[in-house]
């Protein structure tokens, strides 16, 4: 770990602080480099917005890819102050960045009230046992929009 990743974390480190200082959400912050430079930033903002989402990752993923214009994080590093969580962490592969350096794990997390275990394992069980019962529903009418995909010829793959 050199001086300069240090830096980085510490200023994920810092976010996460001041963000829950402020009462906009947990003690999470987040900063995406690019080339040596922070391009973009975030922290927990579940509280102020409303916004179940906002997790710290994930508003840091939006600040980057405004920035750079693309939905894409190829050749970033993300500095996280904790392991991400499964919705962070399902959005971090989705944006591709290069790497992800973290503070505290999963487990300081759950020792602080902010247990996902759960959540893991809800992925493993089938989606109508879930807690949270998920029914599928006009599958066929659905489907089309899928035939169209394949054959549309001007799209962006991503
Ligand atoms: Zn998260």
């Amino acid at each position: 770990m050199d001086q300069t990743q240090r830096l980085f974390m510490r200023e994920a480190i810092h976010l996460a602080k001041e963000g829950m200082l402020s009462g906009n959400g947990g003690p999470f912050g987040c900063v995406i480099v690019k080339e040596g430079k922070i391009i973009g930033k975030g922290s927990n903002m579940v509280l102020k917005t409303n916004d179940p989402t906002a997790h710290a990752e994930v508003v840091a993923i939006r600040d980057a890819c405004k920035n750079l214009n693309h939905f894409q994080l190829e050749g970033c590093e993300v500095y996280t102050s904790c392991e991400p969580c499964p919705m962070c962490l399902g959005a971090i592969f989705w944006a591709r960045p290069a790497k992800v350096f973290y503070a505290c794990t999963k487990e300081d997390a759950a020792n602080a009230g902010f247990d996902d275990d759960f959540i893991y394992h809800e992925i493993e069980i089938k989606p109508e046992q879930r807690k949270i019962p998920m029914v599928s529903l006009l599958r066929e009418e659905s489907l089309k929009n899928f035939e169209t995909w394949k054959k549309k010829g001007d799209k962006t793959l991503y």
